[in-house]
């Protein structure tokens, strides 16, 4: 019987020591320890039983255990071996709705069949954006996403134009989502303690998509050109896609001003002037 007490620093100590594992900087690994954090988490996910989540990060299942003991079907992303042996070996040996994929998530991830129910995960500090970034533009999209991250990334992805902390990072999550930050935790809820504090950031699915699939890469494209010099105008840098004349007609037929820069459009405006130039 696996019977860790997560919320014990010494005893994640004692495990590791045990197993002779040590913790990677390199992974971004720092533990919950804080049980009402990782309650929190399971209860913003909503009503799971019976339902498919891919964890990305379990390390050693302190919020996958909630997620099982509330009758979700966990599917476990992990990159560090040695984790990977102890959740398969010992934590979930026993458990049928677990199952476990050990690699790099961002190789594995988009190789799965089915697009889970949700995808959850107190995300390494690292790679947190890329992920979230990878899984948007895979088109991989769950109907909910709960994710433990840098507060300030989760500002950016939740940020509204004409705010400091607006960039393409936020109309990309925007796209497809409506994220909420729904709690902070303290530096100090963690083992070994990071040098930021953390948030939770829920991501619904809209109900209405915004976007068809067949325009998503024309999006992106024009994204990353509208966001790649932030203190060039609109008008600027959408010279790496489009002549003077043609972007003339676009920003016209758009309603932009030719000044505007691109931290002041919003989402929609955004699509607006992919519209435009496609119907060109
Ligand atoms: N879920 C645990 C918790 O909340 O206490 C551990 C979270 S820790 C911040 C991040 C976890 O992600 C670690 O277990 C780390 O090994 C794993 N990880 C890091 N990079 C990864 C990647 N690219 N793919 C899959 N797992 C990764």
């Amino acid at each position: 019987m696996w019977n860790l007490d997560y919320s014990r620093q010494k005893d994640i100590e004692r495990l590791l020591e045990e197993k002779g594992f040590a913790m990677s900087k390199k992974f971004g690994q720092n533990f919950l320890l804080s049980s009402s954090a990782r309650e929190k988490i399971v209860s913003l996910m909503g009503d799971i039983r019976g339902k498919a989540i891919f964890e990305i990060g379990p390390g050693f299942g302190s919020i996958t255990s909630l997620m099982l003991k509330e009758g979700a079907f966990v599917r476990a992303f992990e990159i560090d071996h040695g984790f990977a042996d102890i959740l398969r070996n010992d934590a979930f040996k026993d458990e049928p709705g677990f199952s476990l994929v050990e690699g790099d998530a961002l190789k594995t991830l988009f190789s799965e069949q089915c697009i889970p129910d949700l995808i959850a995960g107190n995300l390494p500090y690292n790679v947190g954006s890329v992920i979230i970034a990878s899984i948007i533009e895979n088109n991989f999209l769950p109907g909910r996403m709960v994710f433990t991250l840098q507060k300030e990334v989760c500002q950016r992805i939740a940020a509204k134009e004409k705010s400091g902390d607006y960039s393409s990072f936020s109309v990309l999550c925007q796209l497809d989502y409506e994220p909420r930050i729904a709690f902070s935790i303290p530096r100090s809820a963690f083992y070994p303690s990071p040098n930021v504090d953390s948030a939770v950031i829920v991501m619904e699915r809209r109900k209405e998509k915004l976007i068809e699939d067949g325009e998503r890469d024309a999006f992106f494209k024009l994204l990353r050109a509208l966001f790649a010099q932030r203190r060039k105008t609109v008008r600027n840098n959408l010279k790496a896609l489009h002549d003077n004349g043609t972007i003339g007609i676009i920003l016209s037929k758009a309603g932009i001003s030719e000044k505007e820069r691109a931290e002041n459009l919003s989402l929609q405006d955004i699509l607006r002037l992919l519209r435009v130039s496609s119907d060109l």
